[in-house]
């Protein structure tokens, strides 16, 4: 049976790692975690067409459906440890499995994340992964500690991913730089564990600063303001689109999968040094302030309808 080869093709290429003590090939996998950590879980789904244009390279897609999972982990401050991969497939395509491999386990190899089970049908394409990680009890970061007088910090730059789908929507050629950042994104999950104990609250960017800001600001029953000038742009969205635009890539635009955190000002030297540590650019974007909502002056209303999140 089809189904079959593919698992194989899959399986013989998974590595595994101590704490597995089963992994693909029964009817579930045991796995070990270490004592005294609690597991973090996360599940993200990319459907063709919605999450990822139809024609996005398998290996691309792969990497991708891993990263928005491990971004979720890194988040958490969590180390990323095991994952499992639900695969619907119109067809039996073993190019599509082999290419996506190479995506999804060269991701994988990079954080030691071991495939340790999953489930292969037939449908239209959709991929659906489950990761675990670990966080020692009390060290994880959440979105409701966030306090007034915290300031906001982004990790890396804003607004290339939004940019690259822009010009694909336009029918545009993507930039190369722009279209890397949409189809191959850096889950920041050193940097998400390098925040324990720094960070009052963390969010992955996943739907736009502005969006997922307010995700903070409601679990943590406070409001926000961001200096829009402020967000950190990279040369390729500066060449690609005019300020105005740019700014509202940066501010609204979603896939950029960098990590947003409130920081106590005590704790803010400690952070800038993260920096130079993880050959990271990290910036402070605003700030923590009472009542509800981010608030974002000088954004531009025509632009994006976006001025005020609640
Ligand atoms: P069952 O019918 O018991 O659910 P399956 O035939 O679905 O078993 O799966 C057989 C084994 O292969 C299981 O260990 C399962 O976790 C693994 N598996 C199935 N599909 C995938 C996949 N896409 N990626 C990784 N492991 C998979
Ligand atoms: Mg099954």
């Amino acid at each position: 049976m089809a189904e079959f080869d593919l698992i194989a093709r899959i399986r013989q290429r998974v590595v595994l790692r101590d704490d597995v003590v089963l992994g693909i090939g029964d009817d579930g996998a045991l796995l070990a975690p270490p004592p005294g950590q609690l597991l973090a879980v996360t599940m993200d789904t990319l459907n063709a067409g919605v999450h990822f244009p139809p024609e996005t390279a398998p290996a691309d897609i792969g990497w991708k459906a891993l990263a928005v999972n491990l971004s979720d982990l890194a988040a958490m401050g969590a180390e990323p440890a095991w994952c499992t991969l639900s695969l619907t497939l119109p067809r039996a395509d073993t190019a599509f499995v082999d290419g996506f491999c190479d995506g999804f386990l060269a991701l994988a190899a990079q954080h030691g994340v071991a495939l340790v089970g999953g489930d292969t049908t037939r449908g239209p394409l959709s991929v659906s992964i489950t990761a675990h990680g670990f966080v020692p009890a009390g060290a994880a970061l959440r979105r409701d500690g966030a306090r007034i007088g915290d300031e906001v910090w982004i990790s890396g730059t804003l607004g290339d991913a939004a940019g690259a789908l822009r010009h694909w929507q336009a029918g545009a050629p993507m930039t190369p730089a722009l279209r890397d950042r949409l189809d191959r994104p850096t889950p920041r999950v050193a940097l998400g564990q390098a925040l324990r104990g720094l960070a009052s609250a963390c969010i992955d960017i996943s739907d736009g600063l502005l969006a997922d800001l307010t995700h903070i600001c409601r679990a943590s029953g406070v409001g926000a303001e961001i200096d829009i000038d402020a967000l950190p742009a990279s040369d390729a969205l500066r060449s690609a689109f005019d300020a105005d635009v740019r700014r509202t890539l940066q501010a609204t635009g979603g896939d950029d999968y960098e990590l947003c955190f409130t920081v106590p000002p005590a704790k803010c030297p400690a952070v800038q040094a993260l920096v130079a540590q993880l050959s990271l650019p990290l910036t402070p974007v605003g700030r923590i302030v009472p009542g509800t909502g981010v608030h974002c002056p000088g954004l531009s209303p025509g632009a994006s309808g976006y001025q005020h999140f609640v």
